[in-house]
């Protein structure tokens, strides 16, 4: 997953993205980066694009000095998280520029599933020569490939659709773009099944409009947006340099297919995407747990003393549980702020006991409870593991782990770090099974019917839960090899614990 923000029409239009990055950068944790693009009106000679990214957290990544330099009235900035490609290679760090047609600078959130293929085809047919592994370089191939046909000083919203089109007519996956044109505007879109997150919010700046795209609606409160709406799935939005907004939906869907692993865990608490509160759909989770719960506790005798927490993403619903349960809520698990990153842990083994380093137990509160841990999720099984084990050690009497999204069972293709099935703790598994090799008097897992409920939308995508895939998935073993092939062992650390 990553986050990605636009914003046209503001006087400090990259120091606004910087500050948006702040507030996308749970979203990716592994780089950063910011284009700003000055028409040169105030300066002159500052006239064209300014990028700035590198590895790390948005924090390190930029100073003041950079930021100086991104001048212009548009920018787009992206913080990345690793699916495909390793979190070390710089060369797939966005945004993008791309000289020709016009000049454009595009960031994305997401995955094509049939890169490769694209990619040889563009080399073959259109003697595109590629620079990186990453999906965003095809996306904006496949876009110049069509926009340079348009050829004329101002660029409609149709020229504008007739790009896209090209890339939904070809990317098959899930992907959000931002995109500035040169002399041009701001151009957003979301693929057809409107798996991957876009908001689009505006604010008034001296009589004129601004305008803010972003991941999630987290980037708009503190620069003053007002959320409008979220793009729909397959839809482009474009804001010209003189703040005029157009939008056109290329492939209407009335049952589009939004990841709903992203109320799950991904999003921020604070934020609302398709009008659903994350944070509503997280206490409601943590009620559909607590029916499940309540149901172990009169058939099997289970007992939970207190409810407790994995910090950060499932607190809500763990709230939500203890208020439906009227058991005590309990933040037993401490976590350490200043630990940002375990990377300086290398090995596997290491990286393991890295949530040993990042939380710590209150012994005093845990001894000789029956202590019910509630996740937000469980995908190889190496923090329910751990965790287990620490609260075990810190002297509970029994150990329940809830988990607020079903068993994953098979890969994530849309933008989610869910790899093979094999790697996955849930594929093959019964519910016994996982409790017994986690070390768990019982685990429970929320069933698919409550997450749909817990959301509130029509269709979510739950792909990975043993759920339809929205979208052709033949390359989807292609897709899997380069991921497997591409990244070093250095993925999924950045992350809460
Ligand atoms: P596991 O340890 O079972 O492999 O992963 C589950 C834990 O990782 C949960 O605590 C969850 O909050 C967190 N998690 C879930 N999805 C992701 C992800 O995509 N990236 C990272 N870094 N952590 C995740
Ligand atoms: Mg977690």
């Amino acid at each position: 997953m990553c986050g990605i923000i636009g914003i046209i029409g503001s006087e400090q239009a990259a120091k606004e993205v910087y500050v948006g990055l702040f507030t996308l950068q749970h979203r990716g944790q592994d780089a950063a980066g910011i284009v700003a693009y000055d028409d040169g009106t105030r300066t002159g000679e500052s006239l064209g694009f300014h990028l700035w990214k590198d590895t790390g957290l948005v924090d390190n990544v930029f100073d003041e000095t950079q930021l100086a330099r991104l001048t212009g009235s548009m920018a787009i900035g992206h913080t990345r998280y690793s699916t495909v490609g390793s979190s070390t290679d710089k060369s797939v760090v966005q945004p993008f520029v791309l000289n020709f047609p016009y000049g454009i600078a595009m960031a994305h959130n997401g995955n094509i599933l049939n890169a490769q293929a694209l990619s040889e085809k563009l080399r073959r047919e259109r003697r595109r020569h590629f620079l990186s592994t990453s999906d965003l370089e095809v996306i904006q191939n496949l876009f110049a490939d069509r926009l340079a046909e348009a050829n004329k000083d101002n660029l409609t919203i149709d020229d504008l659709a007739t790009a896209v089109d090209a890339v939904y007519a070809n990317a098959i996956g899930g992907y959000s773009v931002v995109a500035t044109i040169a002399g041009q505007g701001l151009l957003g879109f979301r693929d057809p099944q409107g798996i991957r997150p876009l908001v689009i919010g505006r604010r008034k700046e001296g009589g004129r409009d601004v305008y803010c795209l972003a991941s999630e609606t987290s980037a708009f409160s503190f620069l003053g947006y007002e959320p409008i709406r979220d793009l729909e799935a397959g839809e482009l939005v474009f804001i010209d340099t003189q703040g005029r907004l157009s939008s056109k939906v290329l492939r209407p869907n009335p049952k589009p297919a939004p990841c709903m692993f992203e109320w799950v865990y991904f999003s921020a608490v604070e934020s609302v995407l398709e009008k659903k509160p994350v944070y509503q759909a997280r206490l409601n989770l943590g009620k559909g747990l607590a029916h499940l719960v309540k149901k172990a506790m009169e058939k099997e005798g289970i007992k939970p003393d207190i409810i407790v927490p994995v910090p950060e993403t499932s607190r809500i619903a763990a709230i939500g549980l203890a208020e439906e349960l009227g058991i005590p809520y309990r933040e037993v698990l401490i976590k350490n702020r200043y630990i940002q990153r375990s990377f300086i842990l290398g090995s596997q083994e290491k990286r393991t006991r890295a949530v040993d380093l990042k939380l710590n137990p209150v012994a005093t509160e845990i001894r000789g409870k029956n202590i019910l841990l509630v996740d937000d999720s469980i995908v190889r099984g190496t923090t329910s593991l751990r965790l287990i084990n620490l609260v075990r050690n810190a002297g509970a009497k029994e150990v329940y782990f809830a988990s607020t999204c079903p068993p994953i069972r098979q890969p994530c293709y849309y933008g989610i770090d869910f790899p093979s099935p094999e790697e996955l703790l849930a594929t093959n598994r019964s519910e016994a099974e996982i409790a017994k090799h986690l070390g768990a008097d019982r685990v429970i897992y929320l069933d698919l019917d409550s997450l749909q409920e817990a959301i509130g939308l029509p269709k979510v995508c739950m792909a990975c839960l043993g759920g339809e895939y929205p979208t052709d998935i033949a390359a989807g073993k292609e897709f899997a090899r380069k991921r497997s092939s591409d990244r070093g062992r250095d993925v999924r650390e950045g992350a809460k614990p």
